[in-house]
């Protein structure tokens, strides 16, 4: 048997403990009102646990642990090459771990588990790394102030950081946040998606196992409108990161202005626009990129390309080859290293998909692909690769439906595409195709979108900033900018009189 083999998996699956308490101070434990509840995996309906359900009492005992770790320096006033070493300890764990990490991504959300493996796992050790290097490299700053005077500028960590984040990339988008967070000194309080438990509950103790002391990296799984709306309405939580919806994001704002005015970071929505023009380099490689682009992930990506933008002279031509290309990406059992498309998260995102695809039916798009349930005998979740062409009026053209389905339009001039791209509130994404190098600045700089790519799409690299224009969000997460979301700025005056 190998690790390329569906039996593997399903062997290796089989034998899994799974851990489901919540993480507080140093310890596992059960919720304190002893609520649970279940863990259903995608792929078959089965349940895989019952997970400790928190509330407003374990925030109260989280944030109280939290804060005191903060103010006794335990973490915060760690040399910081000392945070460094750790944070390199615990990027170290969650390699050595991958196929056990990647599995429990897997079972808990459904996607393939050659993306867990290949994708989610590394790159979640690599921003942790990444972070962890840049700690003792930032300088701070001496202003230039009159002769007499000194005027010192440096950064600080905020204090008790509260991360709550979204089920498509569980354990990425949490390590997008904890690498800055921690790094920077702070204590940090994870509430995962109530829909992926797992790997943030796993990771706890590998990073207790590095070395991070008791009560600096705390998990509290739970619900939203319980774990989530307490942590974002707490009096002593200083920041909260936010990854998720836009419709969720503007809760969080409100809690915070309704609370302590607590930082608010919010990566929010998309429904970006890829433009190809007719004289895109390589037609082949950009219709590709199109299909990976919506159906990737099973479309469940903030920055999928969801709104597909044709010049109408290669309109046919490019969604035939769409079409022709997009059944490799049929779901399959996403424990088999062969499939490229997985289940969908839960019966509640199912339901959503389909309604978007009705909504398409009957407001008059043309569907050219898909548009049906998959895999119905597996009990799990799954929905084909869809497309529909569409008018800008259409719902599936304006609203995020976060599936694996693309909406196609056609444009006959530049600026047509440009405003047909713009004609939106989320500014997540955008991409643009074209041999002219001018057409590619020009469209790069009128697009309003956090990221835009030339002739690609999806790049991704800790070392650049993502985050979002308009309702898609403020501030960013990667890069040496993401370490002004967990960090005060302070000015210190010395008189040299
Ligand atoms: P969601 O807003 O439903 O939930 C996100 C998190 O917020 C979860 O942990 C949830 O439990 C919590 N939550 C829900 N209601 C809450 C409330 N009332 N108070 C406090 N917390 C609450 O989003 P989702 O369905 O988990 O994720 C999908 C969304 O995330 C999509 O819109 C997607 O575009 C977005 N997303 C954005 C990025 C980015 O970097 N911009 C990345 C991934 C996902």
């Amino acid at each position: 048997m190998s690790d390329t083999s569906l039996t593997y998996w399903q062997e290796k699956a089989s034998r899994l403990s799974i851990e489901t308490r919540a993480f507080i101070g140093g310890d596992y434990r059960a919720a304190a009102s002893g609520e649970c509840f279940p863990c259903v995996s995608p792929i078959d309906g089965r349940v895989l646990g019952q997970i400790a359900a928190c509330d407003a009492a374990d925030v109260d005992d989280a944030v109280r642990i939290a804060r005191a770790a903060f103010e006794d320096g335990r973490w915060s006033r760690q040399a910081p090459r000392e945070r460094k070493a750790v944070l390199l300890r615990f990027a170290e764990l969650l390699l050595a771990r991958t196929e056990e990490l990647a599995l429990l991504e897997t079972l808990d959300v459904g996607k393939p588990i050659r993306d867990s493996l290949a994708v989610d796992i590394p790159s979640s050790a690599r921003s942790i790394a990444w972070m962890a290097e840049a700690i003792d490299k930032l300088n701070d700053e001496i202003a230039p102030t009159p002769h007499d005077r000194i005027g010192m500028v440096t950064r600080e960590a905020v204090g008790v950081v509260a991360a709550v984040v979204p089920w498509n990339f569980p354990l990425l988008m949490a390590c997008w946040k904890l690498g800055p967070a921690l790094g920077a000194g702070n204590s940090v309080i994870l509430k995962p998606s109530e829909k992926s438990s797992l790997t943030a509950i796993r990771i706890a103790s590998l990073a207790m196992e590095a070395g991070l002391p008791e009560g600096v990296f705390q998990v509290l799984p739970g619900f939203g409108h319980t774990v989530g709306a307490a942590l974002a309405r707490h009096g002593d939580v200083d920041c909260l990161a936010f990854t998720g919806s836009t419709r969720t994001g503007k809760l969080m704002l409100k809690a915070s202005a309704e609370s302590n005015l607590k930082r608010v970071w919010l990566e929010l929505g998309g429904k970006s626009p890829n433009i190809v023009f007719a004289d895109a380099p390589d037609l082949d490689a950009a219709a590709k990129a199109a299909a990976y682009a919506i159906f990737f992930n099973q479309g469940e990506m903030c920055s999928a390309g969801s709104r597909l933008l044709v010049e109408s002279s290669i309109k046919e031509d490019f969604v035939r080859r769409i079409i022709d290309f997009a059944p490799r990406l049929y779901p399959g059992h996403p424990l088999d290293p062969a499939s490229r498309m997985g289940a969908i998260v839960d019966d509640i995102q199912l339901k959503a998909v389909l309604g978007y695809i009705e909504s398409g039916r009957r407001e008059g798009a043309r569907l050219r692909l898909g548009g049906e349930q998959a895999r119905k005998e597996s009990g799990g979740y799954y929905i084909e690769p869809t497309v529909f062409e569409v008018e800008q009026g259409h719902t599936i053209a304006r609203e995020e439906i976060f599936g694996p389905v693309l909406s196609v339009l056609g444009f006959d001039t530049d600026e047509e595409a440009l405003a047909l791209a713009n004609d939106t509130n989320y500014g997540l994404a955008a991409a643009v195709w074209t041999s002219d190098l001018r057409k590619a600045h020009r469209s790069a700089k009128a697009l309003r979108a956090g990221v835009v790519y030339v002739n690609c799409y999806d790049d991704d690299d800790i070392t650049v900033p993502f985050g979002g224009y308009k309702q898609s969000g403020i501030g960013r997460d990667k890069s040496l900018h993401a370490f002004d979301k967990y960090t005060e700025l302070k000015t210190t005056w010395i008189s040299l009189d």
